[in-house]
Formats: C-alpha cells, structure tokens, sequence
C-alpha cells in the first residue's frame, strides 16, 4: 500500500535514499536482531509509517543474483512506497545484463543504479562499469557508487575510496553519482568530490550502523562536509535501514544539519534526482 499524505500533516515528508530489503543477509539480520528492528517488508512499512517516510530507495543487495528487477517489483507490489535500486556485480554480469538493466529502468523499477567496490575486487573506475554508468545517464537516473567502510571484513576497502568518484564523474558527465554514507571514514575526499563535480552528490546513510555511541565521533564530521560543499542541494537524506532504526537516525542527521537546509537533505534533493 502507498502510505497517505494526510497522514503526514505539517510535519517532515522525509525520502530515505538508502535502506536494505535482501531480508535474508545474515549479517543485516544479526545487526537488525541487535538494534530491535524487524527485518521485513512489514517491519520497514511500519517504520515508514511512524517516522513520515515517504519514500524508501531499496538496494536489494543480494550478490547471488545482482540486477533482480523481479524481486523488487514483487516488494513494490506490496508496498509502493519502494524505489527499486539495479545491484550491478561486476563479475557476475551476462551478455544481457546490459539489457535487461535498460528495460527495468525503461519500466520504472529501476530509479537508481549501485555499484559496491570493496564487497568485490573491482575499482568503480573499472572499464566494465561505463556502459551501465553511460545507461543511467542516458536516463537520467542517478548512480551510487559504495565508499568506505564495509560490513564485511572480507571486503577490501583500497577499491572503496571516494576519490575515484572524481574520476568517473568528470569522465561522464552526464551521469549523477552518489557517494554513499559520505565515505566514512573518508569524509573530507567525500565532500571535496562533491562540491567540485556538479553531477555528484552523497548519501548521510549508516554512519554508526548498530552502534549508536558512535554518533558523537561522527557529528563534527558530517558538519564538517556540510560546510565544506556549501551547497545543500547535494546531500541526500538516507538511513542505511536496519542498520539502524530510522527513528534515532532521522534524530541524529536532524541534529547536525542546520534546520533550513532540512526540507532539500530530507526530502527535495531526493526528489528531483530520482524523479519521484
Ligand atoms: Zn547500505
């Protein structure tokens, strides 16, 4: 179901660019299991509900079968609030790959396109990228590329670094990028390729994933890029959903950005880029 507006009153309408719904990855599960939050369609429903969420971009991240139109079709059916995300891996990709990305974005389940370097040994700069980056600009959808910290230790993070974003961003310049959960730990990187590359952007999301002492290392340093970019029109709103719940998320990124930049990182930029 589509969650009603009247619902949502004069209060924040709030788009989260980054939550996950692959329900069966352990290791979202056993994160989720720890923080209280119920890791299921369902569960994100009610979560959306309670915090005026509006919108949720789903990275469906489940390598074993990357570009999974059929999967987030089914979740939208049941719960149209879902911006399907197209998983690109790199090593898994077939002759049609190319193909089938454009007909999931041509019909609207793909809004958004997400490569993860680090969770496979592949630079975002790599070659076989472009066509699927040139796809998304031909679109006009945006593309998030993973930077920094991983929930895996066997990820390696040198294929991770937000500087190679500067690459492929001035190489393809019609194409957006988004860099994911500002870098961490890489933020200033982050927010220097941000406020140089017009058609790059990042994402606030899961910056103290399961941990929520962490949020005071990160305050002073989400304000930092705030300042740095000097444009908030760049910065999108996003939870990392079940790494964390998004009632203390919302909390917490609402503390550290200034209140009149709240309408555009909440919910505006999210709008615009995604076309929703
Ligand atoms: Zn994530």
């Amino acid at each position: 179901m589509q969650l009603p507006t009247r619902l949502f009153g004069k209060q924040q309408q709030i788009i989260d660019v980054h939550v996950h719904t692959f329900f069966e990855q352990p290791d979202a599960r056993e994160i989720a299991r720890g923080n209280g939050a119920e890791f299921t369609l369902e569960g994100l429903r009610k979560e959306c509900m309670a915090n005026n969420v509006q919108s949720v971009c789903s990275l469906y991240n489940n390598f074993d079968q990357p570009l999974d139109s059929k999967t987030i079709a089914e979740q939208k059916q049941s719960f149209q609030s879902i911006v399907g995300v197209g998983i690109i891996h790199p090593l898994k990709l077939k002759k049609d790959s190319l193909a089938k990305t454009e007909k999931a974005i041509a019909d609207g389940t793909f809004k958004a396109l997400k490569v993860y370097p680090g969770y496979y040994p592949v630079f975002s700069i790599d070659k076989r990228f472009h066509p699927f980056y040139k796809l998304a600009g031909k679109y006009n959808i945006p593309v998030y590329v993973h930077a920094g910290d991983t929930l895996s230790s066997e990820a390696r993070l040198k294929y991770c670094r937000p500087l190679d974003v500067d690459e492929v961003a001035v190489d393809l310049p019609d194409t957006n990028f988004i860099i994911t959960q500002m870098g961490n730990p890489w933020f200033i990187d982050a927010a220097e390729v941000t406020y140089k590359n017009p058609n790059v952007y990042l994402d606030t999301a899961g910056l103290f994933a399961g941990m929520v002492s962490f949020s005071k290392l990160y305050s002073s340093r989400i304000q930092y890029v705030i300042d740095y970019i000097e444009d908030p029109r760049k910065i999108l709103y996003g939870s990392d959903w079940p790494m964390v719940r998004m009632k203390e998320y919302i909390e917490f990124i609402k503390s550290i950005v200034p209140k009149q930049m709240h309408q555009k990182v909440f919910y505006d930029n999210a709008k615009r880029l995604f076309k929703l």
